[in-house]
């Protein structure tokens, strides 16, 4: 059975950084929607070109959309052979939900990668991209709180949350994560 994951965590927390070395790390495929969300701007789509200016006022894409893009990529064969860690998804219950219905039986493990919202504010504003505005991040940060922070008592009531603290050093973080991950493979 292909090994299914979710990180979670703040907007600024790592959890990208740390999603490509924990995919590396176990040979799955890693899905990030936003950086799919960036190609397809890059490539001129009308998705992307649509997405865009939801992206840059930090606001969340439809759950309709995004979820039609997430369930095509869950149907590929490298992910059906090797498993998958998303990253950025699902951010609302509603995707949650979805989700579920795509991979109910893969599905193993919520990582919540826990950063203080003072700390992630620091990290965003320093890394520079182009929704990384004050506006937008504040807008991101609020609707973590709303759509996203519930998440974690939706996966806690699934028996599939594991919190992970996400201050320190990349390294550091990177093993706290791997020893939860090696735990639950481990069972
Ligand atoms: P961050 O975690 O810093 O917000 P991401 O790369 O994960 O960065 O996402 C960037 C933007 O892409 C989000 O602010 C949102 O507009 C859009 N996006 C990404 N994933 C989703 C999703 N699952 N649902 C809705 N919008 C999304």
């Amino acid at each position: 059975m292909p090994l299914g994951m979710v990180i979670l965590g703040r907007q600024g927390s790592g959890k990208g950084t740390q999603a490509v070395k924990i995919a590396e790390s176990l040979g799955v495929i890693h899905i990030s929607t936003g950086d799919m969300l960036r190609a397809a701007f890059a490539e001129g789509t009308e998705l992307g070109l649509e997405a865009k200016s939801i992206m840059d006022a930090g606001d969340l894409v439809p759950d309709t959309v995004i979820n039609g893009i997430v369930e095509e990529r869950l149907l590929k064969d490298d992910v059906k052979q090797g498993g998958f860690l998303l990253d950025g998804f699902p951010r609302t219950v509603g995707q949650a939900e979805a989700l579920l219905s795509y991979a109910e039986n893969d599905l193993c493990l919520a990582l919540n990668l826990d950063v203080s919202i003072d700390e992630v504010m620091t990290r965003m504003l320093a890394r520079g991209r182009d929704d990384d505005t004050a506006e937008a991040i504040t807008r991101r940060l609020e609707l973590y709180e709303t759509e996203t922070a519930p998440l974690l008592s939706w996966f806690t009531e699934r028996g599939i949350l594991k919190v992970v603290d996400g201050n320190g050093t990349e390294t550091e973080v990177f093993g706290r994560l791997m020893e939860v991950i090696e735990e639950i493979l481990g069972k």
